[in-house]
């Protein structure tokens, strides 16, 4: 489904973006990688040619500014002349601590994580209107449910539930044939992920290959919403809405603060 297609995948220098960008290589897309550090996509480009990929190119810069978020949406429309699926992974740097006061890095994290997905989106929506395409979120569990030490993360994935889900029902409403999959993970095993809750956060962390391609398929299926993988994320959902301090609980069980001290 996804041969010969022309994609975006940001946050693609590293973890489940990265693996994204392989799969889809060997899948035979079209793919146009970001994020901030060069070298690092110049290897995920060189690597997607050899796995098949119908041409791969790669736009390095922050999306803390928004000029640069558009400016992809861009580059992909000066490539390829339209664009078939947009997938927005990146995630700033946060903290993995009790929330310090700190305003100013919610801001930030705000403009990271959610005004970027959403500039890129509003850039994106002509081409995707007129090929049918699809917009891919890459959420999380600390976007459903509160999670203790993650409370600006949590909070910009939030965002991203409410504007993707809103903007869901208006598509429909206006018979707008574009698809939004919001992916719902539990911890994966990506480096930086297992670094930062290393010894504090004891749940098991699923593959980041197998992820990022159940996020893929997701998307290409359509679906409204990805949980990966089940059992750490849409069994314990079940519960939030009826017994939600037991939820709480059990998420807060999860944590071995003494490591945090
Ligand atoms: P990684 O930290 O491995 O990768 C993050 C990517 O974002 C990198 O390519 C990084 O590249 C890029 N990035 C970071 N800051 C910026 C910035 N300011 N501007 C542009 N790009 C940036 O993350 P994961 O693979 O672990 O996570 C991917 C997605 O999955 C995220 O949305 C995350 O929230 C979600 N998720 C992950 C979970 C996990 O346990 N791993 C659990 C739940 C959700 P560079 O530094 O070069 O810019």
């Amino acid at each position: 489904m996804l041969k010969g297609k022309r994609v975006i995948v940001t946050g693609a220098s590293t973890g489940i973006g990265e693996q994204m960008a392989y799969h889809l290589a060997h899948m035979g897309s079209h793919i146009l990688v970001t994020a901030r550090t060069e070298a690092k996509l110049q290897k995920v480009v060189a690597r997607c040619l050899e796995l098949g990929a119908a041409s791969a190119r790669y736009m390095n810069g922050s999306m803390e500014d928004m000029i640069f978020a558009e400016l992809v949406v861009k580059k992909a429309e000066e490539l390829w002349g339209s664009l078939d699926m947009l997938i927005l992974n990146h995630v700033g740097s946060s903290y993995f601590g009790f929330f310090n006061s700190d305003v100013g890095h919610v801001q930030k994290l705000l403009d990271i994580n959610f005004l970027s997905y959403v500039t890129m989106t509003v850039a994106a929506l002509p081409m995707l209107k007129k090929s049918a395409g699809s917009i891919v979120v890459v959420s999380s569990m600390a976007g459903k449910v509160g999670f203790p030490l993650l409370v600006p993360y949590s909070a910009t994935k939030f965002a991203l539930d409410g504007f993707f889900s809103s903007l869901r029902q208006e598509l429909v409403m206006q018979n707008t044939n574009v698809s939004i999959t919001l992916c719902v993970l539990g911890l994966i095993d990506t480096e930086n992920a297992m670094k930062t809750v290393s010894g504090v956060f004891t749940s098991p962390a699923a593959p980041k290959e197998e992820c990022a391609l159940e996020i893929i398929k997701g998307g290409a299926l359509r679906q409204r919403e990805v949980y990966y993988e089940y059992t750490s994320t849409k069994f314990p959902l079940l519960i939030r809405d009826w017994v939600p301090d037991l939820l709480d609980y059990l998420i807060r069980r999860s944590y071995n603060t003494e490591k945090l001290k």
